[in-house]
């Protein structure tokens, strides 16, 4: 290919703290419009914003958790900018100074390799209302209880190269903050959001591109959408003749394409300056220490952690550790029994996530408990059921609250474990099918799996694989 392309991407995450940056008014998404803004939100006048010690502690624990520096002295700015959903005229949010500067992380790529990606800054600022256009015909509704929630905005460098990268780096930010606990990560309620600077240019080209920045992406499939259709875009656009214009873009999920919604501002469009009613943020003496000791476990070395401690392929432990949740009920599951630990990332990964996702389910949902699906797991390795019959139970379990044993008991579903009872299904079998004996016995290795499926259909699946295996073998030899 004779393009290269570069993305950069600045993350909007809100934090979940109790109240507002600057105010007493409670964050908590869903409640009736307009009752949860109060005078501080809506810049009455007279009102003097007051920092939320939480916000900024919670800032400095995602600076600490990718190896940035934290600003002692940062400094709120007044971005001003006219909007209806803005009904101060400015967005407190911080320019010169932010509270986090100079991170990194790494991201994997598809052939395995990592790559790391530079974070240039993230600064705290307030959220603005939300504009609703559905239910008032011909009108927009405001709704302010979203004004002067905490944010903080992830701006990385422009270190990625494609659409993949880019979700890869997306995806890795969700997982800290949500690790961190300082974000709830819901996207559907735009706790996490992303806006895409996207440019092109010809391979060996030593200057970057004119790029666009399409806005307010909120799931990771739209991320990849806009940004490849952005890509696309651009070079047509550069190949007949034209040039990029520098510009804010929306992504429309229902036609998967992106269209301009205004020419780009400039920093000084904004006429920022330091906010006079908010003083530099001074850190409270050990504040830093206290957090660097409270850091969970994070998920690269949680990753790392799980090939060791388990032996799971890289895979495997990288998506078990993508989530907080998830590697917490894996080890759950595991309990201490590492020769399970295989099998217990398989059925996490396969039965139990499959059956999330169809059910649009969070794993701290799952009707079917750690401890349950350990339950059943044992059941597998000690020869009470096979792998395939336990895929049935996990269903009924997944359906009620039995327990693994309970269903098997129920349902009558423990292998057959009398010998004498196996072998007489498999004389009947070799019996009854005297030309597939000829034919196996003339070298057609093939109808060995018809005897294993007849047995197996004669037992409704209770024989244990393996010693029909062996007991068909030893039959079929004499
Ligand atoms: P602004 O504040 O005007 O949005 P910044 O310079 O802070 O602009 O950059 C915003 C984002 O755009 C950053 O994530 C940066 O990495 C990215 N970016 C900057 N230049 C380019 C470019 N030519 N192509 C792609 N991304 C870019
Ligand atoms: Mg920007």
């Amino acid at each position: 290919m004779e393009w290269e392309v570069v993305i950069g991407l600045e993350i909007h995450v809100q934090l979940n703290t109790q109240s507002k940056i600057f105010s007493g008014a409670a964050t908590a998404y869903g409640a009736q419009p307009n009752t949860q803004a109060c005078a501080v939100d809506l810049g009455l006048p007279g009102v003097l914003p007051v920092l939320n010690k939480d916000a900024v502690a919670k800032a400095a624990m995602f600076g600490l958790a990718v190896d940035a520096t934290i600003n002692d002295g940062s400094v709120f700015d007044r971005k001003n900018y006219f909007y209806p959903d803005l009904p101060k005229g400015y967005q407190i949010s911080q320019l010169a100074i932010p509270i986090v500067e100079h991170g990194t992380l790494e991201i994997s790529l598809e052939d395995g390799t990592t790559k790391s990606v530079g974070i240039t800054r993230a600064h705290l600022e307030e959220d603005a209302g939300k504009s609703l256009h559905e239910d008032f015909d011909g009108m927009t509704g405001i709704d302010l209880n979203r004004a002067g929630t905490p944010l903080i905005e992830i701006v990385s460098e422009p270190d990625m190269s494609s659409a993949k990268e880019a979700v890869a780096y997306m995806k890795k930010i969700h997982s800290i903050v949500t690790y961190l606990g300082i974000c709830d990560g819901n996207m559907q309620e735009g706790s996490f959001r992303c806006d895409a600077n996207v440019s092109v240019r010809r391979k060996g080209d030593s200057e970057l591109g004119t790029r666009t920045e399409t806005k307010n992406l909120n799931s990771f499939r739209f991320v990849e959408r806009a940004i490849n259709y952005e890509i696309e875009r651009q070079i047509d656009v550069i190949e007949s003749g034209g040039k990029v214009v520098q510009e804010t873009r929306l992504y429309d999920a229902d036609d998967d394409s992106t269209r301009a919604m205004r020419s780009k501002e400039e920093a000084n469009d904004y006429r920022y300056f330091p906010d006079p009613d908010l003083l530099p943020v001074k850190l409270e003496q050990g504040l830093l220490e206290q957090l660097q000791a409270s850091l969970p476990e994070l998920p690269d070395v949680k990753q790392a952690r799980f090939m060791d401690e388990y032996s799971l392929n890289q895979e495997d432990a990288e998506q078990l550790s993508s989530s907080r949740a998830m590697a917490d009920y894996f080890e759950q599951v595991v309990a201490g029994e590492k020769e399970q630990a295989k099998i217990s990332a398989n059925w996490v990964l396969g039965e139990l996530s499959a059956a999330l996702n169809q059910n649009g389910l969070d794993i701290s949902q799952s009707p079917v408990s750690a401890e349950k699906l350990a339950q059943l797991i044992a059941r597998i390795a000690d020869n009470t059921i096979s792998g395939k019959i336990a895929k049935e139970v996990f269903q009924d379990m997944w359906n009620s609250d039995k327990s693994a044993d309970q269903v098997i008991q129920e349902k009558g579903l423990q292998q057959i474990s009398d010998v004498g009872e196996l072998e007489a299904i498999v004389d009947k079998v070799i019996a009854d099918n005297p030309n597939q004996v000829e034919q196996y016995l003339s070298g057609k290795d093939k109808v060995f799996g018809f005897f294993v499926g007849n047995v197996m259909k004669a037992t409704k699946g209770k024989a244990n694989p393996k010693q029909v295996n062996d007991l068909l073998k030893s039959k079929l030899s004499k």
